[in-house]
């Protein structure tokens, strides 16, 4: 007799709160030797192999991985699918970046097959890191998100995408008009949001390329449709700051513009925030909103330092994103390394669980989805990872020397990469395999 169970042995490590909210002890569960139980897609129990693996039945497959940690899938709250073959593009800040490389290599998707390709690349590269949930971007082409959803729907993967939503400010080949991207995110929210495991994201690029026009289109698009999401950008680099000022005179600030036109709440996403003020991270704490820290983006276009702490002072929900491509690598792990010397660089700490739970359950908050991932609680979705102690010599030989879990944890963060994903498991099926 065969079992809808399977049973995964290995060191098991996941978050259970913010390290700032609960300290340090209280955030997270750790199973030297544990089991992970799985049934139908979802983690049916978690514990130690002792007690658990007597209680199974004789049928249920028990999968065993040894020298290697099992933690939830990584979550990556701000990311670009339109640029992946754009990472580590040369010289420039962002809004020379953006047109100097971005906007000619986001042109390409208006080609069906193109973004088809590299929707199939970019889910690829995704679960090689072992990131099971993004916020994504596409271009301001319909069909970017068109070829994302169906990609992510084969896997049954839960994700979350929007197309660009820019009418100026940008080249005329890659505008929308206020009409045209409301009408084109409407046919994409009728025919995705809520279906499978994806999800909608209004996408207005940034407050410098639409018009107050589509901003309140935006607005209104939040208030037709129950759990949307909203994503953009803010307070990147102090030029573009200077630029909303320009466009925006009557408004307080770069966050007043998005609450102007009602894009803050519960389900809203904003992307960097490298120079926010005290009254900004409160208002976006009153809101519910969240931010999407993104270290390796900021350090390479020279956008600045993210004040974590000032966020955790105001209670900010706090995800971590790559933004490829302004960011400079896929991998969750290498985000927090460089998250690590952003911190270290203001004089802060970024303990090695806390920086777990914005790889995990921190972005899972961000994006109000902590019911369904994020940790590995009994009833939540089984979306995980096996990382592997021995994935290249000198992990093998750092981590030999390791006393504890919170150093493993760490060495894994700054050595680790692509090479330590071993499995990414989605929903409990095997998405991606080292092998
Ligand atoms: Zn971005």
């Amino acid at each position: 007799m065969t079992s809808t169970q399977k049973a995964y042995r290995a060191a098991i490590l996941h978050s259970l709160g913010d390290p700032a909210e609960v300290g340090l002890d209280a955030s997270y569960e750790y199973f030297a030797d544990g089991v992970l139980l799985v049934d139908n897609g979802k983690v049916s129990a978690i514990g130690h192999a002792r007690d658990l693996l007597d209680t199974l039945d004789a049928a249920v497959e028990v999968i065993e991985y040894t020298d290697a940690l099992i933690t939830p899938g990584f979550i990556d709250t701000h990311i670009h699918l339109p640029q992946t073959g754009m990472v580590g593009s040369y010289g420039e800040q962002l809004l020379d970046w953006l047109n100097t490389y971005t906007f000619p290599c986001e042109k390409q998707f208006a080609d069906p097959a193109h973004a088809a390709e590299v929707a199939d690349i970019f889910l690829k590269e995704l679960l090689r890191n072992g990131t099971t949930t993004a916020l994504v971007f596409g271009s301001v082409h319909k069909v970017s998100v068109e070829a994302f959803f169906q990609a992510a729907e084969k896997l049954d993967l839960r994700m979350i995408a929007g197309k660009v939503m820019m009418d100026r400010n940008a080249p005329d080949y890659l505008t929308d008009t206020p009409e045209s991207g409301y009408a084109d995110s409407k046919a994409l929210i009728e025919r995705w949001h809520g279906k499978g495991r994806l999800h909608y994201a209004v996408t207005p690029r940034f407050a410098p390329t639409s018009t107050p026009e589509q901003l309140t289109l935006a607005g209104q698009l939040l208030t037709e449709y129950p759990d949307l999401y909203m994503q953009t950008h803010i307070s990147e680099n102090l030029q573009e700051i200077e630029w909303v000022k320009a466009l925006f005179p009557e408004r307080s600030g770069y966050l007043d513009v998005y609450d102007h036109f009602q894009l803050l709440g519960q389900r809203s996403v904003f992307a960097h925030g490298v120079h926010l003020c005290d009254a900004e991270c409160a208002r976006l704490a009153d809101t519910g909103s969240a931010i999407s820290f993104c270290p390796t983006s900021n350090l390479f276009l020279g956008s600045g330092l993210f004040n974590l702490p000032m966020a955790e002072k105001h209670k900010v929900n706090v995800g971590l994103g790559t933004d490829v491509g302004g960011g400079t690598s896929f991998s969750i792990l290498q985000t927090l390394n460089e998250a690590y010397k952003v911190m270290q660089l203001q004089g802060a700490k970024l303990s090695p669980f806390k920086s777990l739970y914005l790889a995990t359950l921190g972005g899972a908050r961000a994006l109000r989805l902590d019911d369904k991932i994020g940790s590995l609680q009994p009833g939540n979705e089984a979306d995980f990872l096996v990382l592997d102690y021995h994935a290249t010599p000198l992990l093998s030989y750092r981590l030999q020397q390791a006393k504890n879990i919170e150093e493993t944890l760490f060495v894994l963060m700054t050595l680790g990469d692509d090479r330590t994903v071993q499995e990414t498991y989605s929903a409990g099926k095997l998405v991606h395999s080292r092998r």
